[in-house]
């Protein structure tokens, strides 16, 4: 699973790179997507370094629960609560996940289409 010293969204918690932060607590950060793929796109994340959804274990519950929380609050905080939005979790290659710590996309502001490529 690694201990997140090379992983960029480690370092952005750590501050060592810039991020636009939306939220954060002693568990969590939420910030802007740098490149955005809606009007509204942010990252949820956890604080600590978890690779992917299927490095997840039972006891990551109460986390994973806090995080989908945490992204609905902010969407409605963003305008998304009326017309909606989409939650997203790339997991692994075929999921095409790029980045290797657990994230969860928040999109929203436009129409979006289904399903995905
Ligand atoms: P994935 O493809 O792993 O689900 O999503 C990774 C996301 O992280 C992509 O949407 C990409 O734009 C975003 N991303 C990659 N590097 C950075 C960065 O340095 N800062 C921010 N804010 N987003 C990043
Ligand atoms: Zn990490």
């Amino acid at each position: 699973m690694g201990n997140g010293d090379d992983c960029i969204f480690c370092k952005i918690i750590r501050g060592e790179i810039p991020s636009k932060k939306i939220f954060e607590d002693e568990q969590m950060l939420a910030f802007y997507d740098i490149d955005p793929k809606a009007p509204v796109h942010f990252i949820v994340i956890p604080k600590r370094h978890i690779s992917n959804l299927s490095e997840t274990k039972a006891g990551d519950t109460e986390i994973l629960g806090s995080l989908v929380f945490k992204a609905q609050e902010l969407a409605a905080k963003l305008g998304c609560g009326e017309n909606g939005f989409r939650l997203v979790i790339n997991c692994k290659s075929d999921g095409g996940q790029t980045v290797d710590h657990l994230h969860i996309h928040i999109l929203g502001g436009r129409s979006l289409k289904w399903p995905p490529g």
